[in-house]
């Protein structure tokens, strides 16, 4: 058997998505994401320019080789385009050979090691009540987990508040939120870390006291914080037993994680922008981090995100899978099938994908309890519909920058 023929697919049901279809000898097809939110065709074009031609007459079958060719063939290794482009190859194979044996991916990884995945939801609102009104939404959608991102009074736009202004798609939903924006150029939001650090207290307090102790409360701090601001966070934050602080510093600076350690136990999740092991390999064996943020399609799929969460299990350190509506159908049930099967998995990041978006992907994952499943049919378990894939062309959009008050650049 033979890789026949491999295509990359752009579609815009609401938001881009760049997929990878294998096709082998024998007619059976694989699928691969390799989206990179507000990059998309960057990735698209180092697949088909410079990696489609060397898949054409491989052997589908062998993955681990085919990644190391790819890893080491490039010569310049690493990078979330090089990495993403890898990871839509390694997804594709990993369906095939899941097809060929007629068996849900998971079962070639282990098998299960729970029921599902638990999922956490995006709650989000510019106020107190608005924060309520989502947080009983994902309740009664099913979630036993909440993320919670708040406005900042004095502050006009922030990110992970749909209500403020984070519509990607016209007539969104509030929830539904999107940050890539399709304008011409990035939108810009506000940012102010004391009036944040000064606010942010206030709302866990609010929200345990309203819902309890048990449920599940996480936050993004999206890469904004010096690392003593986050130690200061952390530490404000550990009466309110926090399931995680998800990038509380920018993740270049891996010592930052040291001092954040030394003043807080709530727990640290980190990741979504590393691509290798590589990445982790210092904040892993240093016990820096509790949860490793990495998507599969962003980290050079399902081979090398086996070997990272195996890496990360010596040290008690589970998954925290990033699972954004900016990682398509095909890279959610990637994650899945790996997170059933791994020891250490945490918890999952899930926002469900728009109707356009499940009207061209056809997905077998189910979401019931809380819980995340990624179903019993051979291979990752979806399809894509081409001809409703060729309605939706490519728009161009942007994830916005940030600029503190001053106009100053910052993260966002
Ligand atoms: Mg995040």
């Amino acid at each position: 058997m033979k890789i026949e023929s491999a295509t990359v697919i752009v579609t815009s049901p609401g938001r881009n998505f760049v997929t990878l279809k294998i096709t082998t000898s024998d007619g059976v097809t694989g699928l691969g994401d390799a989206t990179l939110n507000g990059r998309e065709l960057a990735v698209a074009t180092y697949l088909s320019e410079h990696v489609v031609p060397t898949l054409i007459g491989r052997d589908p079958q062998n993955i681990e080789d085919t990644w190391q060719y790819l890893y080491r063939g490039a010569y310049w290794r690493r990078g979330p385009v090089t990495m993403a482009a890898i990871a839509a190859v390694d997804m594709a194979l990993w369906d095939i050979k899941a097809k060929l044996a007629g068996v849900p991916l998971y079962q070639l990884l282990g098998g299960a090691s729970r029921i599902g995945c638990l999922a956490y939801g995006h709650a989000s609102g510019a106020d107190l009540p608005a924060i309520y009104d989502s947080i009983d939404e994902h309740l009664e959608l099913g979630y036993r987990a909440i993320r919670v991102q708040t406005g900042i009074p004095g502050l006009g736009s922030v990110y992970g508040v749909a209500s403020s202004g984070g519509a990607g798609t016209a007539g969104t939903v509030r929830y539904d939120y999107e940050p890539a924006q399709p304008l011409g150029v990035p939108s810009e939001e506000q940012w102010d870390t004391r009036a944040y650090l000064r606010h942010l207290p206030t709302v866990f307090e609010a929200v345990r006291s309203k819902y309890g102790p048990e449920l599940p409360l996480l936050h993004d701090g999206h890469h904004r914080m010096t690392p003593i601001q986050a130690a200061k966070l952390g530490k404000s934050l550990e009466e309110f037993d926090l399931f995680w602080l998800e990038d509380c510093t920018p993740a270049e600076n891996q010592d930052a994680l040291k001092l954040v350690r030394q003043h807080t136990t709530t727990p640290l999740a980190i990741g979504e922008i590393f691509n290798t092991v590589w990445d982790y390999q210092y904040l892993i064996t240093n016990q820096l981090i509790d949860y490793v943020r990495s998507a599969v399609t962003h980290t050079g799929g399902i081979t090398a995100m086996k070997k990272l969460m195996d890496f990360a299990a010596i040290y008690q350190i589970k998954s925290g899978f990033h699972g954004p509506t900016d990682i398509s159908p095909v890279g959610q049930a990637a994650a899945l099938h790996l997170g059933l099967a791994i020891h250490n998995f945490g918890i999952q990041e899930y926002m469900k994908h728009s109707a356009a978006a499940l009207d061209v992907f056809h997905t077998s994952y189910t979401f019931e309890n809380g819980l995340l499943h990624p179903g019993e049919t051979p291979g990752l378990g979806v399809s894509l519909d081409e001809d409703a894939a060729a309605a939706y062309p490519y728009v161009q959009a942007y994830l916005p920058v940030n600029r503190l008050l001053d106009g100053t650049m910052h993260d966002w």
